[in-house]
């Protein structure tokens, strides 16, 4: 067998036939062009089938990599973490254009640690701190931080549990699907930890949760950017709409969504 001929018979896309096969064959993607006539060992045609027999089943190609790229960055991803979406590229947009020069930013359950590292990459002036109640998941957001040379000082625990301090920024994916959702149990959400994906309540405790400790974390000024569902905007600028907040607004990710929701402290 050569790699044309696995490509002629994969039952996968093209592109992710690919991108199977290098992985296994630990192979360039020029190599790929310039090798596809190459005859296999067995070990070559084992590697593929098993990394094939994986996708089919449904596995998410970025934990068959253990890779995805996020901001222009790559990531290394575990399936302890959420695979960054692209329209959490949006949240870190927002963050980057609000964290005042100098300033420190707050990432609430970062996960694989894609939108602390992008934005410190960003923002080498800034502080920022970094915070997951899965340690499993702070070991991979700490792998990144050192691949990509950023500074991010990591806590484990739950949303505020063991934050001092107050900050210019907060931010946050947190979980907002609701439980029972069919999503989470359809297409790659099937592999994904179920903690980082749903609050198992209503999609809002969480976001409610953060949304009411902020004031006690930010400074007087600062912002708070939430991540949230398409349909959910309207009830988190509702949460938002307090007296203690100002210029509550929602932002459409490039589908169109309102993806992010967020407000500015008032100055007191
Ligand atoms: N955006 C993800 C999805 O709908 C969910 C991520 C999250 O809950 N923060 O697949």
């Amino acid at each position: 067998m050569t790699v044309d001929d696995w490509l002629r018979q994969a039952r996968l896309t093209p592109l992710e036939a690919r991108i199977l096969i290098a992985h296994a064959l630990q192979w360039s993607r020029v190599e790929l062009v310039t090798r596809s006539q190459d005859h296999l060992n067995d070990t070559q045609v084992h590697a593929i089938e098993t990394l094939f027999r994986r996708r089919e089943s449904g596995e998410p190609i970025a934990y068959i990599t253990g890779h995805r790229e996020f901001h222009g960055l790559d990531f290394e991803l575990t399936p302890a973490v959420l695979i960054p979406r692209p329209e959490t590229e949006l949240l870190v947009e927002l963050a980057n254009a609000r964290l005042p020069v100098g300033g420190n930013a707050i990432d609430l359950g970062t996960g694989s640690g894609a939108v602390a590292v992008a934005l410190a990459h960003l923002r080498s002036d800034a502080q920022i701190t970094a915070t997951d109640i899965s340690f499993e998941a702070l070991q991979v957001a700490q792998r990144n931080a050192a691949r990509h040379h950023c500074k991010v000082h990591f806590i484990c625990g739950d949303w505020y549990h063991g934050i001092d301090g107050s900050f210019d920024l907060i931010v946050s994916n947190p979980p907002y699907i609701a439980r029972g959702d069919p999503h989470l149990t359809q297409g790659d959400l099937r592999f994904e930890p179920l903690g980082a994906l749903t609050d198992k309540a209503d999609g809002l405790r969480d976001i409610s949760t953060i949304i009411a400790g902020a004031p006690l974390h930010l400074k007087a000024g600062g912002w708070l950017l939430l991540e949230h569902g398409f349909d959910q905007a309207v009830a988190v600028r509702r949460l938002l709409t307090n007296g203690l907040w100002t210029d509550v607004t929602s932002w459409r990710d490039l589908a169109g969504l309102e993806r992010v929701s967020g407000a500015c402290l008032q100055q007191r």
